[in-house]
């Protein structure tokens, strides 16, 4: 049955079958629509793929009016709104990429009640006469899309988003809902407060997404790892890699073609026809694996991605979640994997300690880190690890690496303490700091060209830890930096000492350790062979 234009929908189920063609509701979208569409405010906690659109989408198809939708990704509004015009749903944007014509067209049909959905970008409404215009027409919800924006200490700020809370007291009769998929309790405290939704229903869905399997390796030669971990997957697979520059985006995906994957590049630095094709062939063919930087992903909707890979350190649990959080969409087994070593330590402790802004930001900027490097480091359950973040207790799921093949524990208190005793005397005897390269040189006993112009081979502590490869020792500094018992100083990040580390050479902290993989594979290779 066609619906006249403008009527409204009676039921929810009705506008979940006939417009988007689904049997049933998912999770807690029901609750979330009836609470919204009675008039009620909502807060939804949902991880991503998890359905949050249909929770505003819904209600504005049941109410008078038109829905009011705040989101961040200017870049996607066609998008979104070419699918529900595609369904049937009158939908429109306004942002800044439109001519004033078609400005103008959409600010018709709203007035004229001829509108569902109406995409708006932040930095409209924090203009006046946007909300005065708005304000003409009828307004059946207000969605707040990506709501974690509002929070300072979130790793995606926007500064409009602190506007959004005065249209509270602006249109007190009018619904909000505002969605997320970061579950930090203190980010969803400060959704709450920031956007006045203290009188709002909360819905927390479960963070888990069973079907993604956890992988952090240590960084050895990530190149190889990368295309090993690329090769394994069954031809025709659809991924995402993330690095952290442009650079390493376009080295990387000419590495991976010239393995014979077919790769493609993505950053905000290539052409936007570029990166239109890049999405559109990763979109629509088989096989595609898209090379980016973080700025890829936002808001695209593939439900079919088998694997995200990370080859640099993501900043915080947040970012990683979300990130990996593309990967199975549609509920099938996918991979989330991820390859980390001591320069990616070494480097963000860096950008941290160069970061504008005052101490407290710094601070908190250190503390998302530690809690990625807690993730990496962990040998227990990595779900456990992450539900715990948001959170969420669990118990271990027998889908991540360390509950696949737990990790084989060493105790590297001693290594601790030759790693930490070095670079004391060195400070002391020669008033000197090095890099890790160097100390690792010294204590493995190797006599290089710096080794000999610096005499550090008469130093008490050269050639005592020659029991340990190269590899090995990286490990024990990179895990030494991941619990702050080992600290970076200085723009060449050269290796210091922290208050934790006078316990463990003062031996009353004890230092157990993650085996690295080069030396469970190399034992066993030994052993075999
Ligand atoms: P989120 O915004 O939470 O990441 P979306 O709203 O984009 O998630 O939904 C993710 C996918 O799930 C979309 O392809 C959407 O069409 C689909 N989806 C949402 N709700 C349902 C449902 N009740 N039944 C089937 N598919 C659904
Ligand atoms: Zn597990």
């Amino acid at each position: 049955a066609v619906r006249a234009a403008g009527q409204k929908f009676a039921t929810a189920q009705e506008a979940l079958h006939s417009v988007f063609g689904y049997d049933a509701f998912r999770g807690e979208q029901q609750q979330i629509i009836e609470q919204v569409a009675g008039g009620g405010d909502a807060v939804v906690l949902m991880p991503t793929g998890g359905g949050k659109s249909l929770c505003y989408q819904i209600p504005a198809l049941l109410r008078p009016g038109t829905g009011i939708v705040v989101s961040p990704l200017i870049a996607l509004m066609q998008d979104q709104v070419d699918a529900l015009l595609a369904v049937g749903v009158r939908a429109a944007f306004l942002n800044s990429t439109q001519d004033p014509a078609e400005r103008s067209r959409v600010e018709q049909a709203y007035l004229a009640g001829e509108l569902d959905l109406l995409y708006v970008a932040p930095e409209r409404l924090s203009s006046e006469a946007t909300r005065r215009f708005l304000g003409q027409g009828t307004i059946a919800l207000l969605a707040i899309d990506e709501a974690h924006c509002v929070s300072q200490w979130g790793h995606d700020f926007r500064p409009d988003y602190l506007m959004l809370g005065e249209l509270a007291e602006r249109w007190p009769d009018v619904p909000r809902i505002a969605l997320t998929a970061t579950a930090t309790d203190a980010t969803h405290q400060e959704i709450t407060q920031r956007l006045h939704l203290g009188e709002a229903k909360h819905f927390v869905s479960s963070f888990d997404r069973p079907n993604i399997q956890y992988r952090i390796v240590g960084k050895n030669e990530v190149r190889k790892q990368l295309v090993a971990f690329v090769k394994e997957q069954p031809a025709g697979t659809a991924g995402i890699v993330y690095c952290l520059s442009r650079k390493t985006v376009e080295q990387t995906a000419q590495l991976l073609r010239d393995n014979g994957v077919d790769a493609v590049a993505y950053h905000a630095g290539l052409d936007a026809s570029v990166r239109a094709a890049a999405q559109s062939r990763f979109l629509r063919e088989d096989g595609v694996v898209v090379v980016a930087t973080i700025a890829f992903g936002m808001g695209i909707d593939k439900p079919d991605v088998r694997f995200v890979a990370h080859v640099d350190l993501p900043k915080s649990v947040e970012g990683y979640y979300q990130e990996t959080g593309r990967a199975g969409r549609d509920g099938e087994p996918s991979i989330a994997w991820l390859a980390y070593g001591l320069q990616d330590v070494v480097q963000q402790r860096r950008m941290i300690a160069e970061s504008p802004g005052d101490l407290a930001h710094q601070r908190n900027l250190s503390a998302h880190l530690d809690a990625m490097l807690a993730l990496c480091e962990t040998v227990d359950c990595r779900r456990v690890n992450l539900l715990r973040y948001f959170g969420q207790p669990s118990t271990p799921c027998g889908n991540c690496d360390t509950c696949l093949e737990p990790p084989v524990t060493w105790d590297g208190t001693v290594p601790a303490q030759k790693l930490l005793s070095t670079i004391v005397r060195l400070k002391r005897e020669r008033n000197q700091s090095f890099g890790a390269g160097q100390i690792i040189d010294i204590l493995r006993g190797k006599r290089t060209d710096r080794v000999a112009q610096q005499r550090h081979d008469e130093l008490a502590t050269f050639g005592i830890g020659e029991d340990l490869s190269d590899q090995e020792w990286r490990g024990v500094v990179r895990q030494l930096l991941a619990r702050d018992l080992l600290a970076t100083v200085g723009e060449y990040g050269t290796l210091g000492l922290t208050d934790g580390s006078a316990e463990v050479l003062a031996g009353n902290r004890p230092v157990a350790m993650r085996r690295e993989p080069e030396r469970a594979a190399r034992s066993s290779s030994r052993s075999s062979s």
